[in-house]
């Protein structure tokens, strides 16, 4: 087991940045997920936490060791990839066996210690087989036996669940954690799917455009987004983003929604009179009947189911779109026309220009 420490990594491929000044601490034993969209430079931070790239700027330390003269092989990682990356010519048992034959483990040892983690994983009836034998679910846990069979101090997952099928996607989202906890192993875990990240990390670090966005438990981040894209990509349906001015009266600090005064968290008031957009999730909206105090009318334009729990419904005003949630086993309104009320109390602020809170 090994910390892991990333300190103000900046790295650049010519003109472009694409890691600036990153700093990110992973404690002995845990597993960070680092969470962003397409391009945000995940890769990049796990190729040089790898060793096979080197930063320009900034220090790479694990378990406390400075790694700037440590060669890729002496680093005791195992990785695992979104394309799986399995050797084609070898079989499965030799592919998981490479990290221990390149640690000098033969006989006995070696097809105990593959057993051990292919029984882990579940593929131990397979191990014969060669990668092209293999189902997508087995090759990746094939691959991920791999990354953990020299039993190495840090893990690094790429987005290893990407082309498997959503079932198994799901089973590997309740079992590896497990298995990490197993194997107690530092991990970094790369994914572009929100629940996948709350599933697995024990802390999320959101990575966009090469900077560190937010570090967080699970629920800060759902809860309390940095910024407006962490509140877009982090949640399904996507965040629902109005532009508000907020007032303040004797009341404390609103929003005028539709012409209806909405009561904002009194902690909100430094936001009085600035242009901001005010972020609510589709479960912070509900259908009220015409009488309901908060009530506004809206126009149903489209239904569609989210998940086997709940259906997402696009509703209108004045052109407007508005994600609104209910779950599927409660009847949706009887009519295209009808009413939402908006609990802003928990709504999110977020500045117009600079988009963060
Ligand atoms: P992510 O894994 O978050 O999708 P990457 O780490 O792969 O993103 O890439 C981050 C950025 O670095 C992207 O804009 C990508 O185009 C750029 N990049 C990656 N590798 C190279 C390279 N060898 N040369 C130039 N640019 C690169």
């Amino acid at each position: 087991m090994a910390s892991i420490e990333l300190d103000r990594i900046t790295k650049r491929f010519k003109d472009t940045v694409v890691l600036d000044d990153v700093s990110l601490s992973v404690e002995d034993g845990e597993t960070l997920a680092l969470f962003g969209p397409s391009g945000a430079g995940k890769t990049i931070l796990l190729r040089l936490l790898a060793g096979v790239i080197e930063p320009d700027a900034g220090r790479v330390l694990i378990g406390g060791h400075d790694m700037a003269d440590v060669a890729p092989e002496h680093r005791r990682i195992g990785m695992a990839f979104q394309n799986f990356a399995l050797f084609p010519h070898m079989s499965a048992f030799e592919n998981i066996a490479s990290p221990l034959k390149a640690r000098r483990t033969a006989g006995a040892a070696l097809s105990e210690g593959v057993d051990k983690i292919a029984r882990l994983l579940k593929i131990d009836h397979v191990l014969t087989h060669s990668p092209r034998a293999l189902s997508n679910g087995q090759k990746q846990r094939t691959a991920l036996a791999r990354a953990l069979a020299g039993e190495p101090d840090v893990l690094l997952l790429d987005d290893p669940l990407r082309n498997v099928d959503a079932k198994l996607r799901f089973e590997m989202r309740l079992e590896l954690p497990q298995v990490l906890a197993r194997q107690q192993a530092t991990a970094i875990y790369v994914t572009q799917d929100y629940k996948e990240a709350m599933a697995l990390g024990d802390r999320i670090a959101v990575l966009s455009g090469g900077r560190i966005v937010q570090v967080g438990k699970p629920e800060d981040i759902y809860l309390t987004p940095a910024d407006v894209e962490t509140a877009q990509l982090f949640g399904d349906p996507t965040i629902n983003l109005l532009d508000v001015t907020p007032e303040l009266d004797d009341r404390g600090p609103f929003v005028c929604l539709s012409d209806r005064r909405m009561p904002l968290d009194p902690g909100l008031r430094h936001a009085v009179g600035r242009k901001c957009r005010i972020g609510m999730r589709a479960e912070a909206i509900r259908f009220v009947g015409p009488d309901d105090p908060g009530a506004i009318a809206v126009t149903v334009e489209a239904e569609t189911p989210l998940n086997e729990k709940a259906v997402t419904l696009t509703v209108t005003k004045r052109g407007r779109e508005i994600l609104v949630s209910r779950p599927s086993e409660t009847q949706g309104p009887s009519d295209t026309a009808t009413h939402i009320a908006i609990d802003t109390a928990h709504a999110l602020l977020f500045d117009r220009d600079s988009g963060q809170r």
